[in-house]
């Protein structure tokens, strides 16, 4: 019997063990700390951003974002339908309402050209625009944002990047050839959970080239305490700051970035070729105006009963693989909120499976989960 397969699981080598020490040896461990900074600068500069802050989690990088463009009690907020349900609640945090923007089938992420027409819609008959809206790079694949951007500036509305599975990610073609995802909405959040590209345990980080919001977010991470020794707070903040010991694992695994990213593309090209010619299997987007990121590996199978079939299949011979997640509007948080758009995010939601993808998953490993895969479909086609 071989090892069971797990979904992603972080790569770790001597580069984490030795700053991981130095932070411990330093005796900085919490948030005030050389390596916060360092994480942070080196952030910036990684994803082509003018400020980053280093937070305790994605979702804390995303409730921060939705504070300090401003998003007030009774706004609404436009996300992602196709997503984990992180990408939504700090909407809720804010006492914002949800909008659901159902996916496209061909980037699997939110429709913008169903957004651009809404912000239009709005314009038109004098109604608010969203307080924000929350645009997700599903699985490491970019989101087509070029039109939505401008009309966002046109309009005043505020457009947030959830990046949190996609560091790494970039357009390479069209108006917005050369960014990275995080880098062209007014904020930008990543996440460095166990199971994203890359970790630091947990945490997060906020980009922004606006001096005053990276300023705010700062401030509002650290209990939004004024400078000095007195204990002063001129608002309700959070306790969201990043620790030094989770930025030296974080900048470790960031000074690994183009080594891990490559490792997990090698992964997703040989998925595709493996998997390319099976007919029951759709691969995942991997459009020619972008370099996706490739988090998840997730392929769409023909209906939902085969998706469980193969799920099964794969789980007995011990490779973890999942449904990509429910839709929000079908979550229990969710399920009166308006939505925007069709059926599309149900129909991924129904059919998708994310298959092993860790960086360092060996080819045999891969062979394996792919032979499971195809001999399943081959028994049910019977
Ligand atoms: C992981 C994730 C988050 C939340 O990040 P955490 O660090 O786990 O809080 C938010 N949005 C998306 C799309 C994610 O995949």
């Amino acid at each position: 019997m071989s090892a069971r397969i797990p979904l992603s699981e972080p790569t770790f080598g001597t580069e984490e063990e030795e700053l991981l020490l130095q932070a411990v040896r330093s005796g900085y461990v919490s948030s005030v700390g050389p390596l916060v900074g360092a994480f942070e600068e080196e952030f910036a500069a990684a994803v082509g951003s003018r400020y980053a802050v280093a937070c305790s989690s994605g979702t804390a990088a995303l409730h921060l974002a939705l504070l300090a463009v401003g998003v007030q009690p009774g706004d609404d907020v436009l996300v992602s339908d196709l997503t984990f349900i992180a990408s939504a609640n700090p909407a809720r945090y804010c006492r914002a309402e949800v909008g659901l923007v159902d996916a496209e089938t061909d980037t699997w992420n939110l429709n913008c050209a169903e957004v651009v027409a809404e912000l239009h819609r709005r314009a038109r008959r004098g109604v608010d625009q969203p307080g924000a809206i929350v645009a997700v790079h599903v699985l490491g694949q970019p989101a087509d944002l070029a039109e939505l951007i401008d009309v966002c500036h046109q309009l005043g509305v505020s457009l947030i990047e959830d990046a949190a599975e996609a560091l790494g990610a970039s357009w390479t073609s069209g108006p917005l050839a050369g960014r990275q995802v995080g880098t062209v909405g007014r904020v930008g959040c990543f996440s460095f959970n166990g199971n994203k590209v890359i970790t630091s345990g947990g945490g997060g980080m906020v980009v922004t080239d606006e001096p005053e919001l990276a300023r705010d977010v700062r401030h509002l991470a650290t209990q939004a305490r004024l400078p000095g020794v007195a204990y002063r707070h001129d608002q309700v903040g959070y306790n969201y700051r990043l620790t030094n010991i989770a930025a030296a694992v974080g900048l470790a695994q960031l000074r690994r970035l183009p080594e891990l990213l490559s490792a997990r593309r090698l992964v997703a090209d040989r998925y595709d070729e493996l998997l390319g010619s099976e007919a029951g299997v759709q691969l995942p987007p991997d459009l020619p105006w972008a370099a996706r990121s490739s988090w998840l590996y997730s392929v769409l199978l023909a209906d939902p009963a085969t998706r469980e079939a193969v799920r099964l299949a794969l789980d007995a011979a011990g490779v973890e693989a999942r449904p990509i997640w429910p839709a929000l509007r079908t979550q229990d948080p969710y399920r009166d909120s308006i939505v925007l758009g069709g059926q599309t995010a149900l129909d991924i939601a129904a059919r998708g499976l994310s298959l092993p993808s860790s960086a360092q998953l060996r080819p045999a490993d891969q062979q394996r989960t792919v032979d499971v895969v195809r001999s399943t479909l081959a028994r049910l086609r019977g």
